[in-house]
């Protein structure tokens, strides 16, 4: 096995190519030169600067796999682009990205460096640190990105308090303006969306294709050996790495999932199983994010896809709504809120003052809320430019269990999406969404806990995105600035979309008693608690309803349960990174 310093050496610039050449720095989440500044002009007259940088693998416990998934892919983008005729300057630095390109720049007298802007904020930030200290830099746009910030301000304006954001009015504004699945103006299949027709449990109606396997290479196996040793304190598994780290291996990746996978993508997308972590999902997001693919191609080639009837129009759209629709959103969402921290005042300040801190009935437990728990918790003096932002709309402040880390709970669903991600870094949509932040939000666990947890224990996870999905739409910390109420449901909707409840100790049936599942007292419970907030969203009228009808004594019987599960939810010590 040839090591990677050597196999790169070959590629390290002359000073003449040091001169004569135009310099690009990559950022680790940009692996591509099919758009932007590395595709403009010929290899032989490009140098890429690439940093692998140990202080930001450090900066939180990144899963295992991601740091496999970014370093290798990393290491391989310079080596396919220094075969292709590319000088590479591929530096090692215990520093942060910006420290070590400054230091580069000095040394080896590096003239201006090119970069696409980051999409992650947190680059953003050291890049300027750097270039506010020296570091001569141009940004140039992203080009992988399908939307431009004006076309979301052309929809919602600038970020302003109290405003609501709904997606979908920027999604038919970009289908509009991209004529995306659009025939004479109009949405092909007569509607923007199919969402209603995609939500259909998975009961092995259709088997579900085998996807490929992309078994590690030499390079592979050094990086893998490298953040065994280094980061080993990290979370989850890095056993049976099998993720695509060529360009070649993720091209083959997204052919597959557009053959096989896409074709039942719509009517499954909401169904979750203990036996299937994929189902029909393409699992593209790690390399969409890393720059590996690019949405314009998923979305031209699954469009034609629809146009020549190998993938229903339901599911093309689902599709596309994701990545043409959400995926931009979301990205607008966190830079016109700078990464939320923009929200400190958005929730009406009567609603702030109607909401009760979240009471538990043992006096003494380990689960009362903080005294401090308020709707914001931003700090009020200059803030670190890298602490995220705290929203807590509902008030949730207890610390994220030891559950997320692994150990066992006995709710099966929990239990199994934990393992899942410990395994592979990785769970589609609905398992974030419905189980481990539907968990999350009806306990009253820290928002800003859980988005951190997701942070490093996903392999598609960055601020730009996590911030806004977590934050935002699955636990309602930003008080309803993207989601017009909570997604938050009690055992039924888990034990119509999934098999989790067949395979688990508790009830889905019962809400009471000591087999009961958890959720819906906790859903109950969770309702009751946040009336003051809640208890006017039109979208929850029937449920408060339900809510108001029932009796004291069973009202009692449901804070029991829940303050139970809590309790035995938050009795296990949480590892310390
Ligand atoms: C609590 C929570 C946390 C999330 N955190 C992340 C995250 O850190 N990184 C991430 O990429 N996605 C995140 N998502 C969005 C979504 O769950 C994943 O993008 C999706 O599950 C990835 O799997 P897939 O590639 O099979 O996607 P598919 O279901 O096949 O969808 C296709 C593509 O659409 C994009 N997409 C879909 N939904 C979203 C969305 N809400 N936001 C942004 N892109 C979207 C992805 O790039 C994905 O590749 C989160 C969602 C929730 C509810
Ligand atoms: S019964 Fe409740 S805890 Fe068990 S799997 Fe179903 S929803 Fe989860």
């Amino acid at each position: 096995m040839v090591p990677f310093r050597k196999q790169i050496h070959p590629a390290h610039p002359t000073s003449a190519d040091i001169r004569n050449r135009r310099w690009i720095y990559i950022p680790y989440d940009r692996y591509t030169d099919r758009t932007g500044p590395l595709s403009e002009q010929p290899p032989e007259k490009t140098g890429i600067v690439i940093v692998e940088s140990t202080a930001k693998a450090m900066r939180r416990p990144y899963h295992k796999k991601k740091l496999v998934l970014l370093i290798s892919n990393m290491r391989h983008f310079a080596l396919e682009q220094a075969a292709k005729g590319c000088s590479v300057l591929y530096h090692f630095s215990p520093q942060s990205h910006g420290q070590a390109l400054l230091k580069l720049q000095s040394d080896l007298a590096l003239p201006e460096l090119t970069v696409m802007k980051p999409a992650e904020r947190e680059l953003r930030i050291d890049l300027a640190q750097a270039a506010s200290n020296g570091l001569k830099l141009r940004e140039v746009p992203d080009t992988t990105w399908l939307s431009t910030t004006n076309d979301f301000l052309n929809v919602y304006g600038p970020y302003k308090h109290g405003r609501s954001y709904v997606m979908d009015r920027f999604y038919r504004r970009v289908r509009q303006q991209t004529a995306i699945l659009m025939k004479n103006a109009k949405p092909v299949g007569g509607q923007f969306s199919f969402d209603a027709d995609n939500r259909n449990p998975y009961k092995n109606q259709i088997p579900i294709p085998a996807p490929p396997t992309f078994p590690p290479d030499d390079l592979t196996r050094e990086v893998i050996q490298m953040v065994s040793d280094t980061y080993a304190h990290h979370f989850g598994s890095i056993d049976n790495f099998d993720l695509p780290v060529t360009q070649a291996d993720c091209d083959t990746m997204w052919a597959f999932a557009l053959k096989h996978l896409l074709p039942n993508f719509g009517p499954y997308e909401d169904a979750m199983r203990d036996d299937q972590l994929q189902l029909f999902h393409s699992r593209t997001s790690p390399l969409v994010n890393l720059g590996r693919l690019l949405p314009a191609d998923l979305v031209r080639d699954v469009e034609q896809a629809a146009t020549a009837g190998r993938v229903p129009l339901s599911s093309a759209e689902g599709f596309i709504r994701q990545i043409l629709g959400w995926r931009e959103f979301i990205r607008h969402l966190h830079e016109q809120t700078d990464g939320y921290r923009l929200l400190r005042g958005h929730i009406p300040s009567e609603l702030a003052q109607n909401r009760k801190p979240r009471q538990i009935h043992q006096k003494g437990s380990p689960n009362q809320a903080p005294e401090a728990a308020h709707a914001y918790t931003q700090p009020a003096a200059e803030p670190d430019p890298y602490v995220g932002a705290a929203p807590s709309a509902l008030g949730a402040a207890l610390p994220l269990p030891a559950v997320y880390w692994g150990t066992k709970s006995g709710l099966h669903c929990i239990d199994t999406v934990v393992a899942q991600v410990i395994d592979e870094g990785w769970s589609h949509h609905i398992t974030r969404l419905m189980v481990l932040s539907n968990l999350a939000t009806l306990c009253g666990f820290s928002p800003r806990e859980l988005t951190d947890w997701f942070w490093f224990a996903y392999v598609d996870a960055y601020d730009w995105v996590v911030e806004p999905n977590v934050l935002g739409m699955s636990t309602y910390a930003d008080g309803g600035l993207t989601a017009t109420k909570p997604y938050v449901s009690g055992a039924a909707y888990i034990n119509r979309m999934s098999n989790y409840c067949g395979h688990c100790q508790y009830n889905p049936k019962t809400s009471t008693g000591p087999d009961s599942c958890p959720f819906t007292a906790l859903y109950w419970t969770f309702l009751e608690r946040n009336q003051p907030i809640l208890g006017s969203n039109f979208r929850l009228q029937m449920p408060y309803r339900t809510l108001a009808k029932k009796s004291a004594e069973e009202l009692v019987q449901l804070r029991t349960r829940a303050d139970q599960a809590i309790t035995h939810l938050q009795s296990f010590t949480r590892p310390k990174y």
